[in-house]
């Protein structure tokens, strides 16, 4: 920024204010010591003041100014007899005065001329130029150098691009787990940066940008540090949100600053994180385009050509969704490798678990496959959090070393919000635990629902109960019996306060669950073709308008809307009614598991097959169980 005087004056302006005041306050007002003494509202002659002495009305005197004046206090026959001050200024020394004074016993005292004053008065008129001037090399210092404050706005034309530089990731391939594709495609660009003469010799072209493509937790950052880790070269990175800023330039100038401090650190790495900030398809905004935006892409763009493929930089970019990037990323020379980078499977998953179990104190009883089991849709960072949250929870509980107590408990909280305190017994319990049991019994006795995991009634965020199922693993492929045991599982709750306490008493408690049961429902006739309205799929996933998608959505008659509204009305009419008649056969062992349930506030799963087992035949489960 250049000096200009506006911004010196604005920045001078408080200063002064500052100033000011303190000069003032140091020489117009008393200092401390003698606030209260000498300032004696009203004066009286010195005739006065003798007569005063004679009547014996004196009670003090103090001397100022080398006993030109004096400070008197004395009683006020016209006020009350109260004790008042008065000043009286003295005709010279009065030797005479202090003798008589010594003698009727009257406290006397006397008070140099204060220097002290005078000198903080001195102070006080060198301050403000003093502030002035160092105000203005403040100023002076800021707009020559730093970054940030309110220098920066005039600042943009030469960015202080917001990239981080690691020199060392400390990240290896071994850190990264449950993604071993991914890790494999990757293994390559390491060598590429380590050995380039292998494939420049022989006139290969070594790639210059990578894309990795997955949703957000997956480990894309963590791979792109494990392949600067493993090379040995340095990391810069930058997140595509930060290009993009309110100053036209910025984004533009900041790619700019950032490949010239790569190429000059070549071997490296830059690490464009959520690319599609920056890179979304030109001109396919509602209401135009963003200009900052797109000038930010053909940076980029220009960047990326500019370098020779054997300068040793190699870009790395991420992003949730590859096909909102405009296609000119995606050409030959630029991100022309895609890496899709998933949630980790179950076997990915324990190996994750592994990674992250390895400093950690971990009991005996802990069963990474059990965790792995019960953590379906779970991705790296999920896990990573999981067992984090368990180590927090038993350092909380003062024990050694992480159990499966604290495991199961740090997964509930991830899954379903915090704990919160039960509710005391009554009637509202007692139908919550009703309408728990009532999901809990249905998923047990209707064949393909998954198995119960836990029934409680310890609330947990939103919900005052509930139930816990394991899930099937991964499950790609979900029948239609499967389907509509799951709806009728749903409505367990709803049919068990309904069976239970009569429809007048039905509650607002099933409100989520009806939620998914229409959900599901619907998507059976819309897209699965699992109604009398055959193999159609009538619901087409809508594009995104704002990302260049268009509209896209299938068209059908009145007429077949109002039949997709009967149909799924009809499978969830079968359902309730499916879900009602097993709660009224198996009322006995419902009252019991109730109470059993308000007793222990917990049941385990098999403890609650177990009893149910007692009153009629379980079915068994048939699940795919993974192999590990
Ligand atoms: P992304 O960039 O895909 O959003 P990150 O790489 O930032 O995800 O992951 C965040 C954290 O989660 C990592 O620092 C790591 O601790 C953990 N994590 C994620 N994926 C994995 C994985 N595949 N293996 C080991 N840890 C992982
Ligand atoms: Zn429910």
């Amino acid at each position: 920024m250049k000096f200009s005087w506006r911004t010196a004056l604005l920045w001078t302006l408080p200063l002064l204010v500052v100033g000011f005041f303190l000069w003032q306050s140091s020489v117009g007002s008393p200092s401390p010591a003698d606030t209260g003494r000498n300032t004696a509202s009203t004066s009286m002659t010195y005739g006065r003041f003798l007569d005063y002495l004679d009547a014996g009305r004196v009670t003090s005197v103090d001397f100022y100014e080398n006993g030109k004046t004096a400070i008197v206090e004395a009683v006020d026959p016209q006020i009350d007899n109260k004790v008042q001050r008065w000043r009286v200024d003295l005709p010279g020394n009065a030797p005479e005065l202090v003798e008589r004074l010594r003698t009727s016993d009257i406290a006397l005292d006397s008070h140099r001329p204060r220097n002290d004053g005078a000198i903080i008065g001195i102070l006080g008129n060198l301050l403000f130029p003093v502030l002035l001037i160092g105000g203005l090399f403040f100023l002076f210092r800021r707009s020559n150098g730093g970054a940030g404050g309110p220098g920066q706005a005039m600042n943009f034309g030469k960015s202080k691009a917001r990239f981080m530089m690691e020199a060392n990731t400390g990240v290896m391939f071994d850190d990264v787990a449950g993604i071993e594709e991914a890790k494999e495609e990757l293994q390559e660009v390491v060598t590429f940066l380590k050995k380039p003469e292998r494939f420049t010799a022989i006139g290969a072209r070594i790639p210059k940008g990578v894309l990795l493509v997955g949703p957000p937790g997956t480990g894309k950052t963590l791979l792109a540090k494990a392949i600067a880790g493993e090379a040995g070269t340095p990391f810069f990175s930058i997140s595509g949100s930060e290009f993009v800023e309110m100053f036209v330039g910025v984004g533009a100038s900041r790619v700019r600053d950032l490949f010239k401090k790569a190429k000059e650190n070549a071997p490296c790495i830059i690490f464009i994180d959520e690319i599609d900030a920056v890179g979304r398809s030109r001109g396919a905004g509602i209401g135009g385009g963003n200009d900052e935006r797109e000038q930010t892409l053909n940076q980029l763009l220009t960047e990326m050509d500019g370098f020779e493929g054997n300068t040793g930089v190699i870009v790395i970019a991420a992003t949730n969704r590859a096909d909102v990037l405009d296609s000119a990323l995606l050409r030959p020379g630029r991100f022309d490798r895609q890496v899709s980078v998933d949630p980790p499977d179950i076997k990915g998953r324990r190996e994750v678990l592994e990674v992250h179990a390895r400093d950690k104190k971990v009991a005996d009883d802990i069963s990474l496959d059990a965790i792995a089991r019960r953590t379906p849709g779970f991705t790296g960072a999920d896990l990573a959090n999981l067992l984090n949250e368990a180590a927090i929870l038993t350092a909380r509980r003062r024990k050694e070393a992480v159990t499966m107590a604290e495991i199961d408990d740090a997964i509930d909280r991830v899954v379903a919000g915090m704990e919160g305190t039960p509710l005391t017994d009554g009637k509202s319990k007692r139908l919550i635990a009703y309408h728990e049991i009532g999901h809990a019994i249905i998923g047990t006795l209707i064949k393909g629902h998954d198995p119960v995991q836990k029934v409680t009634l310890i609330p947990r965020g939103q919900a005052q109960g509930l139930t816990w199922f394991t899930p099937s693993e991964d499950a790609m492929l979900i029948s239609r019996a499967q389907l509509k045991a799951r709806i009728a599982g749903a409505l367990g709750g709803r049919a068990a306060e309904e069976v239970i306490f009569g429809d007048a008493e039905i509650t607002t408690g099933a409100g989520n669950d009806l939620q998914q049961v229409t959900s599901m429902a619907r998507q059976m006739v819309t897209k699965f073709g699992m109604s009398d309205l055959g193999q159609l799929a009538l619901e087409q996933e809508q594009g995104e308008v704002f990302l260049g998608g268009g509209f896209s959505r299938s068209q059908y008659s009145e007429d077949v809307a109002a039949r997709i509204d009967t149909a799924v009305h009809d499978i969830v009419a079968k359902c309730y009614e499916n879900a009602c008649n097993i709660i009224r056969e198996n009322r006995v062992v419902i009252d019991r598991l109730v109470d059993l349930l308000i007793e222990k506030e917990t049941i385990g799963g098999d403890e609650f097959r177990e009893i149910v087992g007692e009153y009629t035949v379980v079915p068994d489960k048939e699940r795919f169980v993974p192999q590990l």
